[in-house]
């Protein structure tokens, strides 16, 4: 990050000189937390590589993590397009929210679509832990070819729900589709990412 974001920002759009800075998990995307940084903390951010806000409640600097050594290691900070709001991109060491859940916001709250980076995480974990038993991990274990299989019959079932007008069927098997899909992504040994990084080189 390079240190002249400091002299970019508009601090002094806000009387109070704080600046929203919405905190973004660098590897799920997910929100973590919305803080608020006057320069002092933007400079501190960027000496220590932690996340450090103007607590308006503690009345002083506060770097997360602090106490809880639950810290957010800062990987990039994007300004957006007029200057007056921080995108923190960055890696929890911990879990944010001083509740302990990962994130202050609730899975649905925000972003339904980043629950599918979770549940990417979910089926992938549950891929190597054979030892429990889980639907999913019956399929890994009847391999490749059956869970392609599986993949093939769902589509064929989305298909059919696709030619009336049943809404509930249709949305249910759109559903199975991408359930055995990233069961499969993960048996030929590839993450739900390394098909969405070929979308994104496609649509440069
Ligand atoms: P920490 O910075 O994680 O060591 O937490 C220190 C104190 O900051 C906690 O006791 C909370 O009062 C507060 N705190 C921690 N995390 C958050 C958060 N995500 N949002 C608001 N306040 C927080
Ligand atoms: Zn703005
Ligand atoms: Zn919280
Ligand atoms: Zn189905």
């Amino acid at each position: 990050i390079s240190k002249d974001l400091e002299d970019q920002v508009e601090f002094s759009k806000y009387s109070d000189g704080l600046v929203p800075a919405i905190i973004q998990d660098s590897a799920t995307g997910q929100v973590l937390m919305l803080g608020f940084m006057n320069q002092e903390a933007l400079s501190q951010t960027l000496e220590s590589g932690k996340a450090t806000f103007f607590s308006r409640s503690k009345n002083r600097l506060w770097t997360k993590g602090e106490s809880s050594g639950n810290f957010l290691i800062v990987e990039n900070i994007y300004l957006d397009c007029d200057k007056d709001t921080l995108l923190v991109k960055a890696r929890p060491s911990g879990p944010t929210c001083h509740t302990g859940e990962k994130t202050c916001f609730k899975k649905d709250q925000i972003h339904s679509v980043g629950f599918l980076e979770e549940l990417n995480a979910t089926l992938l974990e549950k891929k190597n832990s054979p030892e429990k038993a889980s639907y999913t991990s019956s399929l890994h274990a009847k391999g490749i070819n059956k869970i392609a299989q599986k993949v093939g019959e769902e589509a064929v079932e989305l298909v059919i729900e696709a030619m009336d007008n049943k809404d509930d069927l249709f949305l249910n098997e759109a559903a199975d589709l991408m359930y055995h899909y990233l069961v499969l992504i993960h048996a030929k040994g590839y993450q739900l990412t390394d098909v969405v990084k070929i979308l994104q080189a496609r649509s440069k």
